[in-house]
């Protein structure tokens, strides 16, 4: 009977009254989204705030389209407890020109600053803050793919500022405590932004690309704290340089209009829902699925147990040909998006905010199934 139940397909009724299968979106990014950021994206796509017009066809520049800019960034300050010392701002090219634009602003040609490396994500940071100025890499997780979070390391006081990653979106790692650092710190929270309360008075600058677990792919949110960390003499381009857009609220030029409306309703439902909440549902979530894998025998974790991130959990079958299995199992049932990064196979869930425990269950309910026919 629980067999059976195992492989039940969920029903969730769309607005206009048809029946569909739920499918259980374990998509490392872009990824899940709450389904009011959803709704409210096809409303205003046909009429944008009672304009009569669809949002993708007004200016960026109309009052209704400059509040929604204002209430995300205010949002986000909201979200992150800083002030009036910070600036937030939504900006395009991803997480991945942060790792060029940090040290093009801020590391000077014969300065130094530290980096934390822990995946392919800091490894590319790394990488290209050493074409600005030099690089020191205070600790490394690469000797065991990068399976463990560095604890040990001192960052020097001569460092511009430190660079680390929250959450490791490859690896399944993250980072529950940061260090104390004598410089400013750099956070690439990409991939765990808004999963828990986090104090952004402890960073200098906070980063995120919005499609793991903030909103759509599109849009990338900077946090700086104003004069934290003094400018490179350099000359910087102009769409390149952190004050331009700052100064001019996310609008020197066409913002992502579209994906900023998405993040807005996206923050909006994380504040209605709560960070302390919001950390207890992702705990859970997690716990949930941790538990499986330590206790079904055809399968395991690859990551150190006090490491393992809350938001990507990545794990193996311990007989590797039986995982084209699994996965024409999970298809049956309805899970989608479970296969691990290119680089390192094996499978990973996505359990990002938006992700309700009832996938993450059923999940369960397939690996144990899994287990009662191949155990
Ligand atoms: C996905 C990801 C990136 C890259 O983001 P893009 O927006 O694709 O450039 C950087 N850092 C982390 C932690 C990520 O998860």
């Amino acid at each position: 009977m629980a067999a059976k139940n195992s492989l039940r397909v969920s029903l969730i009724r769309i607005t206009n009254g048809i029946l569909m299968t739920k499918v259980h979106n374990f998509s490392a990014g872009p990824a899940i989204l709450p389904p009011s950021a959803i709704q409210e994206s096809i409303a205003a796509l046909q009429n944008f705030a009672g304009t009569g017009l669809s949002l993708i066809e007004i200016s960026h520049r109309s009052k209704e389209y400059e509040a929604v800019v204002a209430e995300a960034q205010a949002l986000v300050k909201e979200l992150l407890n800083v002030g009036d010392d910070y600036d937030a701002v939504f900006l395009q090219g991803g997480a991945s020109l942060q790792f060029d634009m940090i040290p093009m602003n801020f590391l000077g040609d014969n300065e130094t600053a530290s980096y934390l490396n822990t995946g392919v994500w800091a490894k590319r940071a790394v990488k290209e803050a050493g074409f600005f100025g030099n690089v020191n890499v205070v600790a490394s997780s690469e000797d065991k793919n990068f399976s463990y979070i560095p604890k040990d390391y001192v960052i020097s006081g001569d460092s511009k500022y430190f660079h680390c990653t929250s959450n490791n979106t490859i690896y399944g790692t993250e980072m529950f405590h940061f260090p104390t650092s004598p410089v400013p710190v750099v956070c690439d929270m990409s991939s765990d932004i808004f999963s828990r309360p986090i104090n952004g008075n402890d960073f200098a600058m906070i980063y995120a690309g919005a499609q793991k677990n903030m909103g759509p792919a599109g849009t990338t949110l900077v946090v700086l704290k104003k004069d934290a960390i003094k400018k490179a003499s350099r000359k910087i381009p102009t769409m390149l340089d952190y004050q331009i857009h700052i100064d001019n609220g996310s609008m020197y030029n066409t913002p992502s209009v579209f994906a900023i409306f998405v993040t807005l309703h996206t923050l909006r439902w994380i504040k209605s829902v709560g960070l302390e909440a919001m950390e207890q549902r992702n705990k859970a979530k997690a716990d949930l699925l941790y538990a499986e894998i330590d206790r079904n025998g055809l399968f395991r974790g690859t990551v150190a147990p006090e490491d393992r991130s809350r938001m990507n959990v990545n794990f193996v079958l311990n007989n590797p040909e039986l995982e084209a299995d699994f996965f024409a199992m999970c298809k049956a049932a309805n899970l989608s998006g479970l296969k691990g990064h290119r680089s390192v196979g094996g499978l990973r869930a996505s359990l990002y905010n938006a992700l309700e425990i009832e996938s993450v269950q059923a999940l369960v309910d397939a690996m144990k199934e899994f287990e009662r026919i191949k155990g």
